[in-house]
């Protein structure tokens, strides 16, 4: 963890209930506590994992409330997916220009930040989207070598 992620605050029910309503989101008890997760774990949890998580605390939370709730999010641009992987579906609260890297190992995606990146070639182009995809081993799976590289 860097000096920026740790100055960071987590917030509170309430501030995401500023957040949703600024948004234009009704903020219903389930709607709070799936934003709550994924703003303050920023583990980039697939809608299963927030369902699992959830439910322990929330016993009357279904797996479609998740989904609804989180292509609400979406449509209204306050959560984007995560693209490492194409066959999972990682969100993300943090909206900011920043890249992902998911270690091989553990499977955790954490964030990159990007401080400066030149791209060349874009003479003419017109970008809609980018994205940062790395793929590697963590720190604590490095230490632990808990992967060996096949082949
Ligand atoms: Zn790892
Ligand atoms: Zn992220």
């Amino acid at each position: 963890m860097d000096k920026q992620e740790k100055r960071r605050k987590r917030w509170s029910l309430e501030d995401v209930r500023q957040y949703l309503t600024e948004h234009g989101i009704r903020a219903s008890i389930y709607r709070l506590k799936i934003f709550e997760y994924l703003i303050n774990e920023r583990s980039h949890p697939t809608a299963e994992e927030i369902y699992n998580r959830l439910k322990r605390e929330m016993p009357a939370l279904s797996p479609a409330t998740v989904y609804n709730t989180l292509r609400l999010f979406l449509e209204k641009k306050i959560i984007q997916l995560v693209n490492v992987e194409k066959n999972e579906g990682r969100y993300d609260a943090t909206l900011s220009w920043h890249g992902h890297l998911k270690c091989l190992a553990c499977g955790r995606v954490f964030d990159v930040h990007i401080e400066t990146l030149k791209l060349g070639g874009l003479e003419g182009f017109e970008i809609f989207e980018k994205h940062l995809d790395l793929k590697g081993l963590c720190p604590e799976c490095l230490k632990t070598k808990k992967y060996h590289k096949e082949g």
